[in-house]
């Protein structure tokens, strides 16, 4: 038996989120994954809405010259709404589909769609190994599975095991390598900015997303991978990870790992075969502040082996506000973080955050902060309890939002503010643009083609409007 499988990356609603993609839109990496696990006798193809124009109409062009019998969505909670539109518009058209929702969503809020009628299956936990299972079961005409994975739409004894934590991790070796030829690579980029002087063919090169390792022992409030992961730490021998990055052809990596170097001596070994084996390419990562203080050497490794950038979560630069992220790094641990990258020549990406009960002072106080933290990439988001986190449970009453998940993009508050929303968004875009000035690609007078100067500039302009309008997605915004 060949089956045809269509897994779909849905489309984002809110105009912020479609903004961000002109700085950064990788490829579908989970649903390669969950591809990988599908048995190659079967027929799979990856259709990418996230950031085409009319995605109900493509989908619906695929559906009819496609046919699939098993149609597969992954999403994050900003996207649940549109997984369930277009879940419901496939059942319509092909009614005998097996329609499944696995990824984030699906893994901290399952309930959310068992309640879809589109949907029969919902997948909690890593979709790769899952598939391998799935599918030999469909293989051997056995029936589906129903168990703390796999949980059946309309079924009484899946709707009480959705109130459970999410499934445990599985081993790393029981994940599936991602098929990265089904989708198109021409599609995705990551905004690489340079160093001093330096003369670029573009802004926007291919880049690869890669994962070595999944979780994180740390515990900050406002992440839901702690949840997700229940503490753990699954890690990529260096040997692996090193193949891998030699076997992709772009020459640009952004490793979208939760905590990539929370083992200083495999992230060691990574770089040494990557200098060992002479392999010249360029990398974006995740970092804590404290790993950067803690272990200075192991960044001038990487960046000899091609480290450029690296984003920081160094949220505030106020004790106070640090603390109540539950972050376990003081303010001067951000500061010398910062110094010991700029040291180095590591290009930053600082993560600041703003809580929604911020008055005038805590902004002022921010905009402080990003002073320090400049020339550096600036990114501001609003402190959120994440889906399915007892902090969400915790605040359920308060969300000002009609539908919360869909306001979750780290954008958009979904508690009350102490500035009036207008304002508050106001503030919020000042900061935006204030870090915006100072951004490593200016004071490095990086020389780009024209045209893709031209594009940054619309693109930052058109992104600055968005973060200040915010407010209007509010229903009864002032
Ligand atoms: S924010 Fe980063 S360090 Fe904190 S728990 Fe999440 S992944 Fe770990």
């Amino acid at each position: 038996m060949t089956l045809k499988v269509l897994l779909v990356r849905p489309h984002v609603i809110l105009k912020v989120a479609k903004r961000l993609r002109d700085f950064l839109h990788l490829e579908p990496l989970a649903l390669e994954i969950v591809a990988g696990g599908i048995d190659l006798k079967h027929e799979v193809s990856i259709l990418d809405l996230a950031s085409v124009k009319k995605p109900e109409k493509i989908f619906m062009h695929a559906l009819s010259v496609y046919t699939p019998d098993v149609i597969g969505f992954t999403g994050y909670s900003n996207q649940a709404k549109a997984v369930k539109e277009l879940a419901l518009r496939a059942r319509e058209w092909l009614p005998d589909a097996l329609i499944m929702a696995g990824g984030i969503h699906a893994t901290v809020a399952p309930k959310d769609y068992l309640s879809c009628t589109g949907l029969d299956l919902v997948i909690r936990g890593e979709g790769g190994s899952a598939m391998k299972r799935l599918f030999a079961e469909i293989e051997r005409g056995a029936p589906i599975p129903e168990d703390e994975v796999f949980l059946h739409a309309r079924s009484p004894s899946s709707q009480s095991m959705a109130g459970r934590r999410p499934p445990p991790l599985p081993d790393w070796q029981a994940v599936p390598q991602p098929r990265r030829e089904l989708v198109d690579r021409s599609d995705y980029f990551c905004i690489w900015h340079g160093g001093p002087g330096e003369k670029l063919p573009t802004l926007y090169p291919r880049t690869a997303a890669m994962r070595t390792s999944v979780g994180c022992p740390n515990r900050c409030n406002f992440c839901v991978v702690h949840y997700l992961a229940d503490g753990k730490y699954l890690q990529r021998t260096p040997e692996e990870t090193v193949d891998e990055i030699d076997s992709v052809a772009e020459e640009h990596i952004y490793f979208v790992d939760d905590e990539m170097f929370i083992n200083p001596r495999r992230c060691e070994r990574i770089a040494q075969l990557l200098l060992e084996r002479g392999i010249e390419k360029k990398y974006v990562s995740w970092a804590r502040a404290d790993t950067i203080c803690k272990y200075p050497e192991l960044f001038r490794l990487w960046e000899k082996a091609g480290l450029s950038l690296l984003y920081v979560g160094l949220e505030s630069l106020d004790a106070e506000t640090l603390e109540g992220f539950n972050k376990g790094i003081e303010p001067d641990v951000n500061r010398r973080a910062v110094k010991i990258l700029r040291e180095l020549g590591i290009g930053l990406h600082a993560a600041l955050m703003v809580r929604p009960e911020f008055g005038e002072e805590d902004f002022a106080r921010l905009r402080e902060a990003v002073d320090y933290v400049t020339p550096a990439e600036v990114t501001f988001t609003v402190f959120s309890p994440s889906p399915g986190t007892p902090l969400w449970e915790k605040y359920e009453n308060d969300f000002i939002c009609p539908d919360p998940y869909s306001f979750y993009d780290c954008f958009h508050t979904i508690l009350p503010t102490t500035l009036p929303l207008k304002k508050f968004y106001a503030r919020f875009a000042q900061l935006y643009l204030a870090g915006a000035r100072e951004n490593p690609w200016r004071h490095n007078s990086v020389k780009v083609p024209l045209k893709d100067f031209v594009h940054f500039i619309y693109s930052g302009i058109r992104y600055g409007i968005a973060l200040r309008g915010i407010y209007q997605d509010y229903p009864h915004s002032s």
